[in-house]
């Protein structure tokens, strides 16, 4: 179980700053979720202005 990133995401950047493990990145367009790293504790979720990140 991990974090995924819709398209949705604007590339704010305030997911990244709220992962406790690091596990999120800046990636072409919009930011991604290393699934190996995330630990499903739903900061980026509560951080996102979108609601782009969602449990998978
Ligand atoms: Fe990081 Fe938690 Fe989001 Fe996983 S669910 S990417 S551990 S903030
Ligand atoms: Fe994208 Fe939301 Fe993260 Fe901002 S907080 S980079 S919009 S997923």
């Amino acid at each position: 179980m991990a974090y995924v990133i819709s398209d949705e995401c604007i590339a704010c950047g305030a997911c990244a700053a709220e992962c406790p493990v690091g596990a999120i990145t800046e990636g072409d367009g919009k930011f991604v979720i290393n699934a190996d790293e995330c630990l499903d504790c739903g900061a980026c979720a509560s951080a996102c202005p979108v609601e782009a990140p969602k449990a998978e």
